[in-house]
C-alpha cells in the first residue's frame, strides 16, 4: 500500500528505485557489487563463513561441561537452529544473485530482514531471539574476515577496505537504488560519490547538516529528518524520493509512478536547458559582473566545478581529506598532493582552500559522535587548528607549498576573535619560516576569513584590516545567530536563511566590504538558493560559492536581475519585520508593473 514519509527538502530532483537500507552501524561492513561471475564465489564465501560457526559452537556443545548451566546449552541450540534456518540461507543467496551485493552485504541486509520479522512477532521470547541472531551474524563475519577463534577473540582491524561501508559502482545491477538509513556521517557519503544510489533518505539530520552538504554536492535528490522512514522502509521496497517537496514515497500506485517519472523527465529537459548557459558570463542586465564560484569536498570535484563554468574554487572543505582515516591522517606531503590537484584542476582559475573544520557533526571519524557536552558551540574549525598547532603547521605548509602552483586564497573557518586572528596569522608565517629553513619552495596566498558567527559580522570592518577577503559560512552563522543546531531536525523549521537579524548581519558584512574595497563573498547554502540569489544581489553581494550543480540555475537568476531595481527593494525587505512575505509582496508588485527588476 502506497505510504507517504515527510522530512525536509535538501537536494533537489526525483529518485525512483528500490530501497537499499543500511544495517545498524554497529555490524559495519565493506558494501559493494560484485560482477555476476562472482556470484558463487561469493556465496561460498558465506557458506563457509556458516560452516565454521556451526562447527565452532558443535564443538562448544561437546566440550560443554556437564555442571555447565542450562541456559548456555539452551543458548548454543538456539544458535544453531538459526545459524541452519533456510530464511536466513535463502535470503542471503537471493541479495548475492539477483543483487549483486557482495556477501558481507547479503548478510546484514538479511539480517535486517529477519530482525523486522522478530520485531513483529507477540511472543516476548522469540523477539528477544533478535539478540541472537545479530550474534549469530556477526560471527559469521568475523570468521568471513578471517579470525581464527570468533570466540576467543574480538575481530582484528579490518583489513584495506573491509570495515569501512564503501558503495562502488558495479555493472551489475540496473535497477536504480535508494538509500535510506538512520544517519549516515558525511564521510559515509563522500565514498557514494561515485555509487549507483540514485537518492537517499535519513531519518535525522537538518538543512545544512553537513550529510544533507554531501548530497547537494552529489547532485542526487535526498530527504533528511524523515523519523521513522528506516523502521517503516523495507528492504527492497520501491521508493520515489521527492527531493523538492522533502517527501519520500512508498510502494507507490502505477498512477504516482507515471506522474513521478513525468517529473523527472521535466527536470531533466531543465537541467539540459541550463547547461546552454554554461559559457555564458555571469552579468547582470545593468552590467554587474557577478563571481560564481565552487564549493567542493574532494579534488576529484574541481572537474565538476570546471564543467558547471565555475570561475573558481570558493570554499574547498579540505576536513573530508581527514575524515574516516584513522590515526592515518593525511602528512604535509599527502595534502600538498592534494591542494595541487584542485588547483591543477582548476586550470588557473583561483581556488579557496579552507583550513580543516572538524569537529560538531563532522567527527574526523566516522561514526564517532563528538561527544562533548555541546559540540557545535565546542573545540571545532579555528579552534581545533589553534590546539593543534603541529597538525595545524603541516596543513599550513601543505596549502603555501601548492600555492606555488597557481592562484590560491587561504581560508579560516570560524574566527571569533581578534586574539585568534594574531593566533592563526602567527601559525602562518612559523610555516613560512619552517619551509624557508627546509629550502622548500612556496607561493603568496591571499588571506580571508569566515563570517560565521555573528561576533564576527559584528567586527567585519575590523576583521578586514588584517584580512584580504571574507566569506560568509551563512550555515553556521544562522546556527549561531538564531541559536538552533544545524543537524538536528526536531529544531530544523527555525533555520530561517531570512530572519531579519540574519539578513542584517549578512548586510552589513556586504557593507564593510564594499567600505573597505575587499571583496565578500558568500558559501553557505543560500549562495546556491535560486529563492535568495536577488536579495542578495541587492544587498550587494558580487561573489557566491556554491555546489557546481547549483551554478547554472543561479546564473539564470542573476541575468535577468536589474541591480538599479533590486538594491531599493533590498533595503525595504531588510527593514521588515518579515522579510519573506516582503519579498513576496514586492515582487508581485514589480511583476505587475511587468518590468524585470
Ligand atoms: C557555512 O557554515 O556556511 C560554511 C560554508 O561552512 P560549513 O558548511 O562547512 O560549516
Ligand atoms: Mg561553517
Amino acid at each position: 500500500m502506497t505510504f507517504a514519509i515527510h522530512g525536509l527538502a535538501v537536494a533537489r530532483g526525483i529518485a525512483i528505485g528500490r530501497a537499499v537500507l543500511l544495517a545498524a552501524s554497529h555490524l559495519d561492513v565493506a558494501h559493494y557489487f560484485i560482477q555476476p561471475e562472482q556470484v558463487p564465489a561469493e556465496i561460498e564465501r558465506v557458506r563457509n563463513g556458516r560452516n565454521a560457526v556451526v562447527q565452532e559452537l558443535q564443538r562448544l556443545q561437546v566440550e560443554m561441561p556437564p555442571d555447565a548451566p542450562a541456559e548456555l546449552t539452551a543458548l548454543l541450540d538456539v544458535h544453531l537452529m538459526l545459524l541452519q534456518d533456510e530464511t536466513l540461507v535463502a535470503g542471503i543467496k537471493h541479495w548475492i544473485s539477483e543483487r549483486l551485493y557482495n556477501a558481507e552485504w547479503a548478510l546484514v541486509t538479511q539480517l535486517e530482514v529477519i530482525s523486522r520479522q522478530f520485531d513483529e512477532m507477540e511472543d516476548d521470547y522469540l523477539r528477544e531471539r533478535k539478540a541472537d541472531l545479530e550474534q549469530v551474524v556477526e560471527r559469521i563475519l568475523r570468521y568471513m574476515k578471517g579470525v581464527a577463534s570468533p570466540v576467543a577473540a574480538p575481530p582484528p582491524p579490518a583489513p584495506t577496505a573491509a570495515g569501512q561501508q564503501e558503495l562502488l559502482p558495479g555493472d551489475g545491477t540496473d535497477v536504480p537504488l535508494v538509500l535510506v538509513a538512520n544517519d549516515l556521517a558525511p564521510a559515509d557519503l563522500l565514498q557514494f560519490k561515485q555509487s549507483v544510489f540514485a537518492g537517499f533518505v535519513t531519518d535525522v539530520g537538518g538543512k545544512t547538516s553537513h550529510t544533507a552538504i554531501v548530497a547537494r554536492s552529489m547532485d542526487i535528490p535526498a530527504v533528511v529528518g524523515a523519523r521513522a522512514a528506516s523502521q517503516l522502509v523495507r528492504q527492497d521496497d520501491w521508493v520515489i524520493i521527492d527531493g523538492d517537496a522533502g517527501v519520500l514515497i512508498v510502494d507507490p500506485s502505477p498512477i504516482i509512478l507515471a506522474e513521478y517519472g513525468f517529473r523527472q523527465r521535466q527536470i531533466e529537459l531543465e537541467r539540459e536547458r541550463l547547461i546552454r548557459l554554461r559559457h555564458t558570463p555571469a552579468v547582470t542586465i545593468d552590467g554587474h559582473k557577478v563571481e560564481l564560484l565552487a564549493n567542493i569536498e574532494q579534488p576529484a570535484d574541481a572537474a565538476a566545478a570546471v564543467r558547471a563554468g565555475a570561475v573558481g574554487v570558493g570554499l574547498f572543505r579540505t576536513e573530508f581529506l581527514f575524515m574516516g582515516k584513522g590515526s592515518h591522517l593525511p602528512g604535509e606531503e599527502e595534502q600538498y598532493q592534494a591542494y595541487r590537484q584542485v588547483i591543477e584542476g582548476m586550470q588557473g582559475l583561483p581556488v579557496t582552500i579552507r583550513t580543516i573544520d572538524v569537529g560538531a557533526d563532522k567527527p574526523l571519524e566516522k561514526g564517532h559522535k563528538d561527544d562533548h557536552l555541546n559540540p557545535a558551540l565546542g573545540l571545532r574549525a579555528i579552534r581545533w587548528s589553534l590546539a593543534d598547532p603541529v597538525m595545524f603547521r603541516t596543513q599550513l605548509r601543505a596549502v603555501l607549498r601548492a600555492a606555488a602552483h597557481g592562484r590560491v586564497n587561504l581560508l579560516f573557518p570560524m574566527i571569533a576573535h581578534v586574539s585568534e586572528i594574531h593566533q592563526a596569522l602567527a601559525q602562518v608565517d612559523l610555516a613560512r619560516a619552517e619551509l624557508d629553513a627546509r629550502g622548500v619552495a612556496y607561493g603568496p596566498v591571499r588571506l580571508g576569513a569566515m563570517i560565521e558567527v555573528p561576533a564576527a559580522a559584528l567586527l567585519a570592518r575590523r576583521f578586514l584590516h588584517y584580512f584580504d577577503y571574507l566569506s560568509i559560512g551563512t550555515n553556521d552563522l544562522i546556527q549561531y545567530a538564531l541559536a538552533i543546531d544545524r543537524a538536528d531536525e526536531s529544531v530544523a523549521h527555525l533555520y530561517d536563511p531570512l530572519h531579519p537579524a540574519v539578513l542584517r548581519l549578512v548586510a552589513d558584512v556586504i557593507a564593510a566590504g564594499a567600505e573597505l574595497g575587499k571583496s565578500v563573498s558568500v558559501c553557505g547554502e543560500v549562495a546556491g538558493d535560486v529563492a535568495m540569489t536577488r536579495l542578495l544581489l541587492g544587498l550587494g553581494l558580487r561573489s557566491f560559492s556554491m555546489h557546481p550543480a547549483q551554478i547554472l540555475a543561479v546564473k539564470q537568476e542573476l541575468l535577468r536581475a536589474d541591480t538599479r531595481k533590486l538594491v531599493p527593494w533590498a533595503q525595504q525587505v531588510l527593514e521588515s519585520d518579515d522579510p519573506a512575505q516582503a519579498m513576496e509582496v514586492l515582487a508581485m508588485a514589480q511583476e505587475k508593473s511587468a518590468s524585470s527588476y
